[in-house]
């Protein structure tokens, strides 16, 4: 039997890549220590993998900013805006394609979130005329980078169809024509790397979705014969997020390649399938170490599923390793020191998970009573524990009621009772955060470990606010926020107040390019122990006569952005967390805050990969927003932000939300999205994010005139806001000023316009 892990988290223990590339960026860095830095770190991981005993250590999972970029650059599918950089050394252009062009006033690719996760990768584009020009990929010297220092690499890239299938196709081009160039150069790719190898992953998640067009379906088989040939027969194809769906098993077990790798944590009912299709060719991978999540492995349940497999294939045929790219979970549990030993007994993180692959292996081969019945034990304990079951919160969510999910009126009653807040046509406002300065890190810092005292640190965060709250009104914005400096994160902050919730001091993961979030940990019952956010907005809303947001996070994205229990459904959990949400709610009402945003920005990327989970998820799921919000005055002002692009299917879902307003990502789609808007008709409010914050390039009050002249075509002009399309923390002053300030001429303009018809 063999073991391996498909990839490792590229980010550093300490953050070192995330490091590296912002100096970089800001010109304090050069490229060659750019590099030493990811050599080391690429080294370390082998390392750490060797160490734990597993039969190959993987290439080709480390990227500088991302995996999907990586190919594109491979296969050299360079979007025709970027023709002015076309000269550029091949790093410069990496980070181009990934981050934009200020000075040339390019934008970055398009960014989305990776299947159901919450990472984010770069969106190939392939229009009628791109430029497709050489290029290379990272894996093939990393893979004899690793050969050369005496480890065995397994170099893993992502397939063709999962490539294509997520690229974009622009102004009409075919994408599936592109497939012969592309297998082409995917060949060139195997030969070389077979060569320093016994073992290629190649990765086509998109098997475990249903996107994959029919008609494609077709060519699949072809291909992969060919591309194992070209491997000579090292090909590991690797599907993970959930089971293979539909025929795409027997796409799977008929591609000829030489294993397959199944997801066993999110598609375990799939094996018995699985080995009855199984060709005697074939060997297979089982995923059975959880990469999305952190908790440990159930040894017992595991080599069940894995003596299950050795018994159907012979051990020689069988691989273990982890279910996905470990790049999902942070990276050593060994640096937590203050998580208290009940909890920190549950948790293994990427080198732990290494470890646990060979401690299953040798459970398999020989039996292990002892570390059978440790790991049992630890699971146990963990479900005695108090904190695992409250009495009084099962109690109060078997107690929820269908009227407790409602508002008193239908949208167009309560329009008419939000008139009192007298809004222009066209309001404009904010995501919520704003610029989050060196100086505050360091005040909430500093306020963490015990240096500066409470007082302090309040009277350091209402400054900002009230500078926050200056500046908005100078910039003339219609409804303001606080800016949210008090949160490190938006889900973090909540996490931090709620009972349930534990936090680490280093569970850092990638979420796009260096940024980095550190998921709660959701480990017990969940209840609200304290008003949460009342105190800040007051304090807002004190400076001004504009009305200032209520800011909250709602529950599926508190959810589906922490690492959750496994042992009470997730839709239980939800309604937990849903249940303190709506307390705050409520309080802030009281309060006098009259409008409330309860941010939504996970809601869409934690919807299962098929059809029809996906339907029973978003059913669950909007009851809880409606629960957590649903609990105000017709006169209330509810609004939800939601950022992501692939909103299109689901905004029949968005609109069972019965959200009053609702924000929404689109400006790196230019507004696709609208589209939606004329097939479903949607009455309540709607702001189209008119600018992307991703970037640093600050949008004319042409592009947002334009932009908003263009959504006007979709949404009624009662119906419109005017916001950028996030949150604007990751943004300097410099950038953020300057765009509101045309976003709010460009909303003028606009309204002008609107008025002299
Ligand atoms: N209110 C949050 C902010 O502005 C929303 C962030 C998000 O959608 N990711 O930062
Ligand atoms: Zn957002």
């Amino acid at each position: 039997m063999q073991t391996h892990i498909l990839g490792f988290p590229s980010i550093g223990k300490q953050r070192e890549l995330k490091q590296a590339l912002e100096s970089f960026w800001k010109g304090n860095l050069s490229a060659e220590t750019l590099h030493e830095t990811c050599t080391k770190l690429k080294k370390h991981h082998w390392q750490i993998q060797k160490d734990a005993g597993l039969d190959y250590v993987c290439s080709g999972d480390f990227s500088l900013y991302d995996r999907m970029l990586d190919m594109t650059c491979l296969l050299g599918a360079i979007p025709p805006r970027f023709t002015p950089c076309l000269g550029d050394s091949s790093l410069e252009r990496y980070f181009n394609l990934a981050r934009g062009n200020t000075k040339l006033n390019i934008a970055a690719l398009e960014m989305t979130k990776w299947f159901d996760t919450n990472y984010h990768y770069l969106v190939p584009e392939i229009s009628a005329n791109e430029q497709w020009i050489d290029g290379e990929h990272p894996v093939v010297a990393d893979t004899l980078l690793a050969k050369e220092l005496g480890f065995s690499p397994k170099p893993s890239i992502i397939g063709p169809f999962t490539w294509l299938t997520l690229a974009k196709a622009q102004s009409g081009a075919l994408k599936w024509s592109r497939l012969e160039t592309i297998i082409s150069i995917y060949t060139k790719l195997l030969i070389e790397l077979s060569t320093a190898c016994d073992c290629i992953q190649i990765e086509e998640p998109i098997l475990c979705t249903q996107l994959l067009p029919e008609n494609v379906k077709d060519k699949f088989r072809e291909v992969y014969t060919a591309l194992n040939t070209a491997s000579n027969n090292k090909l590991m194809l690797t599907t993970y997020f959930g089971a293979l769906v539909g025929r795409n098993l027997d796409l799977a077990t008929s591609s000829n390649c030489a294993v397959l790798h199944i997801d066993m944590l999110r598609g375990c009912q799939q094996l018995d399938d699985v080995l009855n299709k199984l060709p005697d060719t074939m060997a297979l991978s089982l995923g059975v170490v959880d990469g999305r999540n952190i908790w440990k492995t159930d040894y017992t349940k595991t080599t069940e599923f894995i003596k299950q497999a050795v018994s159907a294939l012979g051990a020689q045929r069988v691989f273990i390793g982890s279910s996905c790219s470990l790049l999902h979970c942070p990276v050593d549990v060994s640096t937590e020191t203050a998580l208290p030993e009940y909890i920190k007994n549950r948790l293994s993180f990427a080198v732990q998970k290494c470890a646990e692959l060979t401690t299953l292996r040798k459970i398999a081969e020989y039996g292990n009573d002892a570390a059978l019945n440790e790991n049992a034990a630890v699971l146990q304990a963990a479900a005695a524990h108090v904190e695992s079951h409250i009495e009084a919160v099962r109690k109060r969510v078997a107690a929820i009621t269908p009227a407790m999910t409602d508002r008193h009126s239908a949208y167009p009653e309560r329009r008419a009772s939000q008139r009192w807040l007298n809004l222009p046509l066209l309001p404009t406002t904010t995501i919520g955060s704003f610029p989050q300065t060196v100086e505050i890190r360091k005040t909430r810092l500093e306020y963490k470990q015990g240096i500066i005292s409470q007082e302090d640190y309040v009277s350091a965060i209402k400054r900002e606010i009230k500078d926050c709250i200056e500046k908005q009104e100078k910039l003339g914005l219609d409804v303001l926020v606080h800016g949210e400096f008090e949160r490190n994160d938006m889900v973090e902050y909540f996490g931090q107040q709620l009972a349930g919730f534990c936090f680490t001091q280093n569970g850092w993961v990638q979420s796009y390019g260096s940024r980095c979030v550190k998921p709660p940990v959701i480990y017990g019952d969940v209840y609200r122990k304290h008003q949460m956010t009342i105190d800040w907005i007051l304090y807002a809303q004190s400076l001004t006569q504009k009305p200032v947001k209520g800011m909250l996070t709602g529950p599926v994205t508190i959810l589906c952005w922490s690492f959750v229990r496994d042992d009470l459904e997730r839709s239980e959990v939800c309604k937990q967390i849903a249940l303190a949400i709506r307390d705050e709610v409520q309080d802030l009402e009281k309060a006098g805050v009259h409008i409330i945003q309860i941010d939504e920005a996970a809601l869409r990327e934690g919807m299962p990969l098929t059809y029809a989970e996906a339907e029973i998820y978003l059913q669950w799921a909007v009851d809880a927003f409606r629960l957590a919000s649903s609990g105000v005055a017709d006169s209330t002002q509810i609004h939800t932000h939601m950022c992501y692009s692939e909103f299109n299917a689901i905004l029949a879902w968005i609109a069972k939300m019965n959200a009053d307003v609702i924000s929404i990502e689109s400006s790196r789609s230019a507004m696709e999205l609208l589209d939606a808007f004329t097939e479903f008709h949607y009455q309540a409010e709607v702001g189209p994010g008119v600018y992307d914050i991703h970037s640093p390039r600050i949008p004319t009050v042409e592009e947002i005139t334009g932009l908003l002249h263009k959504a006007l075509k979709y949404i009624a002009k009662e119906q419109l806001w005017v916001n950028p399309d996030c949150g604007l923390k990751t943004r300097q002053w410099e950038e953020a000023y300057p765009s509101l300030e045309n976003l709010v001429t460009a909303a003028r303009l606009v309204r002008e316009s609107l008025t002299k018809l």
